[in-house]
């Protein structure tokens, strides 16, 4: 028995030992050393966890809350994110080797969601809708749905949770997280924070553990009224399996291969940062990576070459340092499925232009995987194809918009799709012609609480963020009221 730090589940907001009494280990993936053991959950620990978040969703202390005040509440949860911003942030540096100057920049605008919600909350309203008889009111009106459960990756676990919890809170859900168990520290904490905030106990609960144990056994909970997922497209798909069969709502965040376009009337200079943004910001380990890169034939040599030298010059190493720019992939099994598509695209004929290799971050002994661009590829290749979830980029020449736009749109993908151009209408054609959920001209990974955003096709199911996610997160009630106190004349022709 190691005397690592032992990391309970926080239930009914408590720490609360796992039925089992087991634990498993995370570790650094920069050093490989161990940072904590966390509980292992199973059903049990899932099913104490949705009851505390059941009773707490039935208690009439969150129930009969106005609407303001449990804006209140959030608007204090996202000042205490900002006042434990440089704990948070070191946390998940630990955790999934994300860089600390990448993370200070999600933590400074990771209150700003919680902000976003606290406005909203008392600005959901229902609808009073005509009728023909003006004796006969009918109004709509949103409800809470219950206990919802937020199962989420390793690879930005704060902001992809808050995308999760924030509107669920502001409209009086409850909630069960279930982060990665690559990542369960943040979550925690981030709970923790709640009760500080004054959510009632057990409106925010986290049970650690795998995905085939506790995260199989939440999906399956019989109380439970709806699943917030992100994360990969094949466990995704379960997961849309067993919520339709029981008729509860889901929504789906889920894998992507985006286009990143380069015309050859694009600032080539920008284009290339926005390509190198794209792919290697965060070790490529984004939902949204732009992993199939197409430029123009008449820059592609130009593009090539500035991204090339780029990527030789990334300085690999400590994501605590500042002066990183590429740290670790988040685990072994990572590194190493990054290290076989690179492989799989050499012997599908790829040529590696720089990179194709793992490191070791400079003597720091972790999984790190250096930056890489692949040319002579076809838009067929299984490295193409598949996501790859690391820092590699495939280049490919075109020749016209026609032939862009069905190369980018050949995908099972649908997440987000980036595009360099100074034309005007170029830009509007290609936003509306490319199916993707996301199109960024001119950027690339921009984001913010207020901007809906939905994956198409395999990446997704539903929408997060802006206002548009509260329908995700309510039911629509349609309450007729008679007003007239005249007798019912005839029972056979009631109507309004
Ligand atoms: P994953 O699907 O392996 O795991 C995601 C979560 O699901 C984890 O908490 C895991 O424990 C849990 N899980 C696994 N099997 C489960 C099961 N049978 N039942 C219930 N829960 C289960 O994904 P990952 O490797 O952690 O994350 C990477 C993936 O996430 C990539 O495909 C990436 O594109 C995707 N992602 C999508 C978005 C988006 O917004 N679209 C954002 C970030 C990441």
């Amino acid at each position: 028995m190691s005397d690592l730090e032992q990391l309970q589940h926080f239930i009914g907001g408590e720490r609360v030992t796992p039925k089992s009494g087991e634990y498993f280990e995370s570790t650094n993936p920069a050093t490989r050393q161990p940072l904590y053991r966390a509980a292992r959950g199973n059903a049990a620990d899932i099913d104490r966890a949705v009851a505390a978040a059941k009773a707490a969703f039935e208690d009439s202390r969150w129930r009969d809350l106005s609407q303001t005040r449990r804006g209140h509440l959030l608007r204090r949860l996202g000042d205490l994110i900002g006042e434990n911003a440089e704990e948070l942030a070191r946390m998940e540096v630990l955790d999934n080797g994300k860089l600390l100057r990448e993370m200070r920049g999600q933590l400074a605008s990771l209150p700003e969601y919680y902000y976003y919600y606290a406005g909203l909350a008392d600005k959901i309203q229902g609808d009073v809708v005509p009728t023909s008889d003006r004796k006969v009111l009918n109004y709509t009106s949103r409800e809470p749905l219950g206990v919802v459960g937020a199962i989420t990756p390793w690879n930005s676990p704060l902001t992809l949770t808050t995308s999760k919890l924030a509107p669920a809170l502001c409209v009086g859900n409850t909630v069960v997280i279930k982060p990665s168990e690559y990542t369960s520290r943040s979550a925690l904490r981030l709970a923790e924070l709640t009760v500080e905030a004054g959510f009632p106990a057990g409106a925010v609960n986290v049970v650690t553990g795998f995905g085939a144990e506790a995260g199989q056994a939440l999906v399956d909970h019989p109380d439970l009224a709806k699943i917030s997922f992100t994360g990969s497209t094949a466990t995704g798909a379960r997961i849309a399996a067993a919520t339709a069969s029981r008729f509860i709502g889901s929504t789906l965040e889920l894998g992507g291969k985006s286009p990143n376009i380069v015309f050859d009337d694009a600032d080539v200079a920008n284009a290339s940062m926005g390509v190198v943004a794209g792919i290697f910001a965060a070790a490529g380990q984004t939902c949204i990576a732009g992993s199939r890169v197409f430029a123009h034939r008449a820059v592609y040599d130009e593009l090539l070459e500035r991204v090339a030298e780029r990527a030789k010059t990334i300085r690999i190493g400590d994501p605590l340092d500042d002066a990183t720019e590429l740290g670790p992939l988040a685990f072994a099994d990572q590194r190493d499925k990054v290290a076989g598509y690179v492989d799989l695209g050499r012997s599908e004929g790829a040529r590696v232009v720089t990179g194709g290799n793992a490191c070791d971050g400079g003597g720091l002994g972790g999984y790190f995987y250096e930056p890489t661009v692949l040319v002579d590829v076809d838009n067929d290749m299984r490295v193409v194809r598949e996501e790859i979830f690391g820092p590699v980029a495939a280049i490919m020449p075109f020749e016209t918009e026609e032939e862009v736009i069905r190369l980018a749109n050949d995908t099972e993908y649908g997440l987000a799709a980036g595009v360099w151009t100074t034309n005007l209408s170029r830009a509007h054609r290609m936003a509306s012609r490319l199916e993707a959920g996301t199109v960024w001209v001119n950027t690339y990974r921009a984001m913010s609480p207020m901007s809906p955003r939905q994956g198409f096709k395999s990446s997704g199911v539903g929408i997060e963020h802006g206002t548009e996610t509260i329908k995700e997160y309510t039911r629509l009630k349609s309450v007729w009221i008679n007003t007239s106190e005249d007798p019912v004349a005839d029972p056979f022709t009631m109507r309004s």
